[in-house]
């Protein structure tokens, strides 16, 4: 832990005088989520008391501003209570996830975002909507010939899935998924799981989703020999 000198403006005196103070810097950049030794700029007390001060910080990373709120722990010495503003850290699926469903990815992440900001009630419903265009792309991925078929169906998901996917894995997590998504939707719950149930679901639907992705790639090789 490094702990920085940091001279502290005083508001009360029209920014006159400062006082040199020790300080814990923020070591992650709430802006670009990396590792930094970040850059003050200026630091001010609030009020006259002097038990708490803001401090606007430059990262050296990403370049971007971001403010931090310090309190007191004992004479002269300062800890950071809070960082703004906060960013969501993106949910980095494989890189071959995007070739079967870039909207899948694109959902899941608002939903992600949404959860980060505790709007739970959306995020859920978020996540349901997410796992419904991963189990289309999904579909049309290993058939693009069913595109109209899938874009005009009266089908609900779940028979969608029975339908048209053959790996009983994919079906059983991607089943799940729906049950515990289509809670999200509902006025009263159906089953005792909650939305972190409902993430595990379908991260193991996409595992199984791209377990199938790489066995047909390591298939075609093997069978070109
Ligand atoms: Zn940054």
């Amino acid at each position: 832990m490094i702990i920085n000198d940091c001279n502290v403006f005083n508001k009360y005196d029209d920014f006159k005088t400062f006082k040199n103070v020790k300080a814990v810097f923020p070591n992650i950049c709430p802006r670009c989520n990396q590792g930094i030794m970040p850059v003050l700029i200026y630091a001010v007390f609030i009020n006259e008391d002097q038990v708490g001060f803001s401090a606007l910080f430059l990262c050296p990373s990403c370049e971007r501003q971001f403010l931090t709120h310090f309190i007191m722990i004992s004479r002269n010495q300062y800890r950071y209570i809070n960082v703004e503003p906060q960013s969501p850290i993106e949910k980095v699926f494989d890189e071959n996830l995007s070739k079967i469903s870039i909207s899948f990815i694109e959902i899941y992440n608002q939903a992600y975002a949404a959860e980060a900001y505790s709007l739970n009630h959306i995020a859920g419903m978020g996540y349901r909507k997410a796992l419904e265009f991963l189990i289309k792309d999904y579909i049309l991925y290993v058939d693009p010939l069913k595109e109209e078929e899938i874009k005009n169906t009266k089908l609900q998901l779940k028979d969608l899935i029975e339908k048209y996917i053959d790996n009983q894995n994919i079906k059983d997590t991607a089943k799940a998924s729906i049950w515990l998504g289509n809670d999200e939707t509902h006025y009263v719950r159906k089953h005792n799981f909650d939305i972190e149930d409902l993430k595990k679901f379908i991260d193991c639907c996409v595992s199984w989703i791209l377990m199938c992705y790489y066995t047909s790639k390591a298939s075609t090789l093997v069978n070109k020999k």
